[in-house]
């Protein structure tokens, strides 16, 4: 129970008086203003409560129809929002995405039946508390999985609050290296021919990137490998190439490929094989010679912790809106500066270039391809191959409701 205001009157003008039944003496004004210095402070914090949560699904259509090895035709991606308002009126904002529309009602419903009740009435600023809250009440059905993705949108949506409680942008408020984040095109281009591979890049280029992904795991290797020399070629010699392959290979056939690609300033090779297969990952590193990112479908602390021990890793790449939102995120950046190696990003780049502005080991932004930009009022904006982290409170996403309001999913009830 938080402690009560006085009634007024109840406190004499030289602050002495009875308060909530007890006489307090304080006959020096000084202890009056002290005092109620420290009563507004202890008031004001305990009263700080979740008042209520809201939770959406949108089923957004791509630009454009977009192909990669394993999750082969997109046409669109499921969107779940949270919005997440203290009994003083501020809201803070989370989200989450899958691919496909496969998997957004599971995790609405999650935050409605499940979460939404945990919630209620918990202080927003006890943001470690409340992830273990929520670990451990999913954790049966959990660790990892829709429960990574619906506790990732909560987490999201409490340090957005916090840092706009604090008056600042999300990254100074985590620490605070530095606004400018070097910044990738992801291409999800598997099955464009190589004239309209290069036209996509050609856009990308004059849109400011400077660092470009390509998608591999055509059926047949050689295709890759015309693709890939095709691409550098087109890019000149040193800038950076990043290839994603979204786990289409056995590990043979993946550090075949690395062999292949590695007389192409290849900078990283994306996801070779299976998430969970870390000795894999290592072997495709260490006998394919090229570096290896791989992260996206990791969704805990605990699979990192693995990938990274194996030395399986040269970029650790978790997705803050499925591996457990900022806290998480946070703790495998950590994990990884530890360990002496970079960290890069996956999706939602509008939330990650504050996370890599305050990483001291930040490497690459992916600014993905899904087009939520559509829907947003300040889309991230890419110069000389750089994304600046705004300088809004909080994340300062702001989303287009009235627009998303036309692609609402299908209602729980
Ligand atoms: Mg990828």
């Amino acid at each position: 129970m938080g402690v009560h205001p006085p009634e007024t009157g109840a406190v004499s003008t030289d602050g002495s008086g009875p308060i909530n039944g007890a006489t307090v003496s304080m006959t020096h004004p000084v202890s009056a203003r002290l005092f109620f210095y420290l009563y507004q402070q202890v008031s004001h914090a305990e009263s700080m409560k979740i008042q209520s949560i809201a939770s959406d699904l949108f089923y957004i259509p791509l630009p454009e129809v977009l192909t990669d090895s394993t999750h082969g035709v997109m046409e669109h991606f499921a969107l779940v929002t949270v919005r997440i308002r203290d009994n003083q009126g501020l809201e803070g904002l989370g989200y989450t995405y899958t691919v496909g529309k496969t998997g957004g009602a599971a995790i609405l419903s999650m935050l409605e039946f499940d979460i939404k009740r945990l919630l209620l009435g918990e202080d927003p600023n006890e943001i470690d508390r409340i992830f273990d809250k929520l670990w451990w009440a999913l954790h049966y059905v959990g660790r990892g999985g829709i429960a990574s993705f619906a506790i990732s949108a909560v987490d999201i949506a409490l340090w957005d609050l916090k840092s706009k409680r604090a008056n600042q942008p999300l990254w100074k408020f985590l620490g605070g290296v530095d606004d400018q984040v070097k910044a990738y095109a992801g291409g999800i281009d598997l099955q464009l021919p190589i004239d309209r591979l290069e036209a996509q890049t050609q856009d990308n280029l004059d849109r400011g990137f400077r660092a470009i992904k390509m998608k591999v795991g055509r059926d047949k290797l050689e295709e890759d490998v015309q693709r890939v020399a095709a691409m550098r070629d087109f890019l000149g010699p040193d800038l950076p190439l990043m290839v994603d392959a979204n786990m289409r290979w056995s590990v043979n056939q993946a550090t075949e490929a690395a062999k292949a690609f590695a007389d192409y300033n290849i900078y990283w090779l994306e996801e070779p094989v299976i998430p969970e297969d870390f000795q894999g990952h290592r072997r495709v590193l260490v006998e394919g010679g090229i570096p290896i990112a791989s992260g996206e479908n990791l969704h805990t602390i605990y699979e990192f912790e693995k990938l990274i021990t194996a030395g399986g890793i040269s970029y650790p790449e978790p997705d803050v809106a499925n591996v457990g939102g900022i806290t998480i995120w946070r703790k495998v950046a950590q994990m990884a500066e530890q360990a002496g190696l970079p960290v890069t990003s996956h999706g939602v780049h509008d939330l990650h270039v504050h996370l890599l502005a305050a990483a001291p080991n930040a490497s690459f932004l992916e600014a993905h391809g899904f087009g939520l930009e559509r829907f947003l009022e300040y889309p991230l904006q890419i110069e000389e191959g750089f994304a600046t982290a705004p300088s809004r409170t909080g994340h300062g996403v702001c989303l287009d409701w009235d627009a998303l309001e036309h692609h609402r999913g299908p209602n729980l009830n």
